[in-house]
């Protein structure tokens, strides 16, 4: 857009990496992201987990990670195809009694095509029937080769279900961001993504956002898709009622007019009346669009 601020570099601070859990089905997704979820919660003296939206954060040795907590390939292929990185990192989920399998093989392209480093975690390491050697084997044909075999991909070996590796798993993670050296600037104005949004019955629009640069707060002008608003609330993902949120930060706000679309970019403007003309001109722009891919 035409919106676009360089950040000069004494403002750029170190952020948490962004990490997606991607695999074939029934390989562990969704038990190693609660197993992650359980093992480090931030902020657990509030007394256990109330809410889940769809991202999470976690801490390790003081160091942050957001977890893209919406399993399966449908939310990142949908966000790409829209056009948004939001993932740092991909965490690529193999069973250690199964193997390479489909959805193993798009993942891997996907993280490819997307150019976000991969992590394989073998999974169900508990099983008596589990080869991890076969699966590193299968993997070297995509070019996934561990650091003992001479390649330079990072392998963990974990059970999800018993909880086993999880530590060894967020410390690869926090080595593989080092590298990235991941920054944004806490002092613009918010930028980023939507993981997810719902009409709630209750509270209007409620929206799981990804802020990817500046800080968000509440009262905020905010242009999301074609919609807009004023963000009237903030929770943190244990539902926490939060007053800002900075960059790699989830946070669930109420205040937007319509339903956005995962994957659809958001803005903070500095006044109502900016981001209410924006919101207006993307929608009569969208209009637009549409008439003429009908007259066509
Ligand atoms: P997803 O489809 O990739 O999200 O997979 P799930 O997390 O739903 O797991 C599929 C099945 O495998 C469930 O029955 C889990 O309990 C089981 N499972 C997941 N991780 C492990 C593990 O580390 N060890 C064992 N033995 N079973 C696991």
């Amino acid at each position: 857009e035409d919106f676009v601020i360089e950040d000069s570099d004494e403002d750029l601070q170190e952020r948490p990496p962004v990490v997606t859990i991607m695999g074939h089905v029934d390989h562990g997704k969704t038990t190693l992201l609660d197993a992650i979820r359980h093992s480090r919660v931030v902020n657990s003296e509030a007394g256990g987990i109330t809410q889940h939206i769809g991202a999470y954060q976690v801490e390790k040795d003081g160091k942050k990670i957001t977890f893209i907590d919406t399993p399966g390939h449908a939310a990142f292929t949908e966000m790409r195809a829209r056009g948004a990185k939001v993932t740092d990192l991909v965490i690529i989920v193999v069973a250690a009694d199964d193997g390479v399998m489909p959805q193993t093989r798009e993942a891997i392209d996907h993280a490819k095509a997307a150019e976000c480093p991969i992590i394989v975690a073998i999974n169900k390491m508990d099983k008596p029937t589990a080869n991890p050697d076969r699966v590193m084997q299968e993997l070297t044909e995509y070019n996934l080769i561990p650091e003992e075999w001479g390649g330079n991909t990072v392998f963990v070996k974990v059970s999800a279900l018993k909880g086993e590796g999880i530590d060894e798993c967020l410390d690869m993670i926090n080595l593989a961001a080092e590298m990235e050296e991941l920054k944004a600037n806490p002092k613009r104005l918010a930028s980023g993504t939507v993981v997810e949004a719902k009409l709630d019955k209750g509270r209007g629009t409620v929206a799981t956002i990804l802020v990817q640069n500046g800080t968000l707060r509440i009262g905020d002008a905010i242009v999301i898709g074609k919609t807009y608003g004023r963000v009237r609330a903030m929770a943190n993902d244990i539902n926490q009622e939060v007053k800002e949120a900075g960059p790699s930060t989830p946070v669930e706000i109420i205040g937007i007019h319509e339903v956005p679309l995962a994957g659809d970019p958001f803005m903070v403007f500095s006044d109502d009346k900016e981001a209410r003309k924006i919101a207006e001109a993307r929608e009569s722009n969208v209009k637009r669009e549409e008439q003429k891919t009908t007259k066509a």
